[in-house]
């Protein structure tokens, strides 16, 4: 049996109100508990789309289909007037998804303007964002979320040392291969990291000829035996109009014996993660930077 960590990033109200319910539904039909990263803010994610405007986006918008995989309002939210507070307006789906027994993470206040600019917050600033959004999430689901998740993999050494002040148990904040202790600013940090490893649905598909028909086969067939592996969903994609894929992916898995979990219990057991740190990196089929797990020379004793 091999373990495959299935995270789920909730970046808008629309994916709050109608992917999670139906995500909730097919995990529960499948007997899968996963964790759920939310963001609880204002749904500002329309204005991350517009930004984006140049021909490689536009490419990637064309060859995803956007409009029919993410539908016009989340295009749009933010872009017109300023976009609707998402734990205030859908509290109902984060508190279901809680009392299912998923685990809770924190995702984001502000998912767009996190990601178009967290490299020049100022550390107080970072710190601030994380008190209102998990003060935001606790109020809902009535206890701390276990962990928290950069939006976009956006994560620099600056956010890993301003989240050792919040009691998460770990972060998944970056790609890459491993569980490791991070080193940023020459400490040791409290909080491992638990990196993503496998692309998200808009990274694959359309690309080195994958579709819809193949895509379950080439990600299942990316799943190492005996290493860690970590997948993203979002509740806009395998919520809404990539529902049946998803439904069918975890039919595929379970076939071959791969058992989805929720990302905390890939922790190690007893003996510590090596340690490891992160940069930024470009990565095929994505927009801009993420943080990427990186080996780190260590001094002989
Ligand atoms: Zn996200």
């Amino acid at each position: 049996m091999t373990d495959l960590g299935l995270r789920v990033d909730v970046d808008t109200l629309r994916g709050t109100r109608d992917g999670v319910p139906r995500l909730l539904e097919i995990l529960d039909r499948h007997r899968v508990r996963a964790t759920f990263f939310f963001s609880v803010g204002p749904d500002n994610m329309g204005r991350h789309l517009w930004r984006l405007l140049r021909p490689s986006f536009l490419i990637k918008m064309l060859r995803t289909h956007a409009t029919s995989l993410y539908g016009w309002d989340i295009v749009l939210r933010g872009t017109l007037w300023p976009g609707p507070q998402i734990g205030a307006r859908a509290a109902a789906p984060i508190r279901a998804t809680a009392a299912a027994g998923h685990e809770i993470g924190f995702h984001a206040w502000d998912h767009e303007a996190w990601q178009r600019r967290v490299e020049r917050l100022a550390p107080a600033e970072i710190r601030a964002i994380f008190a209102r959004g998990i003060d935001s999430l606790a109020a809902i689901i009535g206890r701390m979320p276990t962990a928290a998740a950069a939006p976009g993999w956006r994560c620099t050494n600056t956010v890993l040392l301003e989240k050792e002040a919040f009691p998460f148990a770990y972060g998944s904040d970056c790609r890459g291969s491993a569980v490791f202790v991070p080193v940023a600013g020459g400490q040791r940090l409290s909080q491992p990291q638990i990196p993503v490893t496998l692309p998200t649905y808009d990274e694959l598909v359309g690309r080195q000829g994958v579709t819809d028909d193949s895509y379950n086969q080439r990600l299942l067939a990316m799943v190492r035996p005996g290493e860690l592996n970590v997948l993203t969903v979002h509740a806009e994609v395998e919520g809404g109009a990539k529902s049946d894929l998803f439904d069918r992916f975890l039919q595929e898995a379970a076939a071959r014996d791969v058992c989805l979990r929720p990302l905390g219990e890939l922790l190690p057991r007893g003996a510590a993660a090596p340690l490891g740190a992160i940069g930024p990196e470009l990565i095929a089929g994505r927009d801009g930077w993420v943080a990427v797990q990186r080996q780190i020379a260590v001094a002989a004793e």
